[in-house]
């Protein structure tokens, strides 16, 4: 079973949270410019993983 698309997912969830944790600027729909890209990383990753938990689930 190949687990990687979960891996890079929780990296980036954990990558974003920390990032959240120890910046001031970032908002939920307004990130700073250093956290946009992870942003944008973490909710590409999600989108692929719950699309492929979706297709599992038929
Ligand atoms: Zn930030």
């Amino acid at each position: 079973m190949n687990d990687d698309l979960y891996r890079r997912y929780m990296k980036a969830f954990q990558t974003l949270e920390l990032h959240k944790s120890g910046c001031q600027v970032c908002q939920p729909d307004l990130p700073c410019e250093a956290g946009r890209p992870m942003y944008e990383r973490f909710s590409r990753l999600q989108d692929a993983y719950r699309e492929r938990m979706a297709k599992r689930r038929r």
